[in-house]
């Protein structure tokens, strides 16, 4: 029997959220079979149930040991998976599910963040050979070496869908979730907000790890790296083969604007140490005891010095903040560096700009700005790349600068 191309199809945590649910994605699923493919079905946990898993965690173990964090929070997916199947056997397609450590999904041991090394694809092939039509595999999950589970940040199983895409030389890899494609911001806090037919994968990239949750970051990583044809699109709506939103090359988008979409942030904070001794290797001494203690760094300004001292900022995730002012005030005890003052504003949020056009076209930092001081917002922190540009403001302004920018640049026209 000669081998059927592998369709991979990801259902995201409100795809899956009830029995209905899980019966309408199967009956995608199904249409897929019957399109002559063998799928590969990627499923997180039901909606809210990270969230549920993560406090009982929390609240069990306020320091946990993440091995056990691990064990508990991947949980959610095991139960999708196997109620996927079960469904799709109902419907008389042959199916099984498989957890990570099955398969088995390799992975680095970074607990509660670890990356994918390997998917060995011999074991889902042998089934299909055999005439499985459907593997449902756990999204959101692995096995380290040490053979301890593993999990994969935050909105996980986008990247093991896209892992398996690239393991499988998959044809396409569709995300399914809740909103009918990428927009050029979010459309729950925009409703003017634009659904794109395609984004770039370098545009996408930054979104995602600016906040556009709608994909995790790794999952755009690894599908620009192994050319992966990804489109994200709606499990709610009616099948159309040409719906959602396409990423792929540069070079095959024709739209061209400078700004392309307006990401945010919301739980984001700003530290200063004031009047740090300004020497050489303090920022070393500095930003070395915050990346040991695993605090996600983003934006840093540092002050011009006056009389050998200096205000050093950064941003952090406002969960990180107690971990950060541990790690500052243990390298100041230590002697390592020596400030007067440790301030944390917890009540700020990122709010950026992403477009490739930017390479091209002067002036866009200046309207940003000009458009942020229209609506009275001062900006605390600026950074850029050659595609974005990022501003930290006050967090209550944070919609209002959202839905500002998308309007001045004019988001909502094609
Ligand atoms: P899933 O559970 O299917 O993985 P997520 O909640 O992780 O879904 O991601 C989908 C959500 O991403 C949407 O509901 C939307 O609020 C949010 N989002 C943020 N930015 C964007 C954007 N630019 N385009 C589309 N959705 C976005
Ligand atoms: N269930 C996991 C989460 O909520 C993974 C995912 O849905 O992608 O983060
Ligand atoms: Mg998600």
């Amino acid at each position: 029997m000669s081998e059927k191309p592998i369709l991979v199809m990801k259902f995201g945590g409100t795809s899956v959220a009830t029995l209905d649910r899980i019966a309408r994605a199967s009956k995608r699923v199904a249409r897929e079979v019957a399109n002559g493919y063998n799928v590969i079905v990627v499923v997180s946990a039901m909606a809210g149930r990270t969230n549920e898993l993560v406090g009982w965690v929390e609240e069990t173990s306020p320091l946990y040991d993440a091995r056990e964090y691990d064990a508990v929070v991947s949980s959610g997916e095991n139960v999708t998976a196997g109620l996927m199947a079960l469904r799709l056997q109902e419907m008389d397609i042959p199916a099984r599910s498989w957890q990570g450590w099955q398969v088995p999904v390799k992975t680095t041991g970074v607990h509660s963040a670890a990356r994918i090394r390997e998917i060995p694809d011999a074991n889902i092939r042998a089934k299909f050979a055999e005439g499985m039509q459907v593997a449902v595999v756990a999204g959101f999950q692995g096995v380290a070496d040490d053979n301890r589970i593993t999990t994969l940040g935050r909105g996980g199983s986008d990247t093991t869908a896209v892992a398996f895409a690239a393991a499988f030389g998959a044809e396409r890899c569709d995300i399914y979730t809740d909103v009918d494609g990428v927009y050029t911001t979010d459309p729950r806090i925009e409703d003017k907000a634009r659904k794109l037919d395609r984004i770039a994968f370098e545009e996408m990239l930054e979104l995602a790890s600016l906040g556009a949750k709608v994909l995790q970051t790794r999952s755009v990583e690894l599908a620009m790296r192994y050319k992966v044809k990804l489109r994200v699109l709606s499990s709610f709506e009616e099948y159309d083969p040409e719906a959602g939103t396409l990423v792929c090359d540069e070079e095959e988008i024709v739209e061209s604007k400078a700004v392309s979409g307006v990401a945010y942030s919301r739980d984001e904070a700003k530290m200063t140490l004031i009047s740090v001794a300004d020497r050489p290797g303090i920022a070393a001494a500095i930003f070395g005891p915050l990346a040991e203690a695993g605090v996600n760094v983003d934006m840093i300004v540092q002050n011009i010095s006056e009389e050998g001292r200096t205000d050093m900022t950064f941003s952090c995730p406002v969960g990180q903040v107690a971990r950060a002012e541990q790690a500052v005030n243990a390298a100041r005890e230590a002697g390592h560096i020596n400030f007067r003052e440790l301030v944390a504003d917890k009540d700020v949020a990122k709010v950026s700009i992403v477009g490739i056009g930017m390479r091209s076209q002067t002036g866009i930092a200046a309207k940003m700005f000009e458009v942020l001081a229209r609506e009275g917002i001062n900006i605390k922190v600026i950074t850029t790349s050659e595609i974005k540009i990022s501003v930290l403001i006050d967090r209550k302004y944070m919609e209002l600068a959202v839905q500002a920018l998308h309007d001045a640049f004019e988001l909502e026209k094609a």
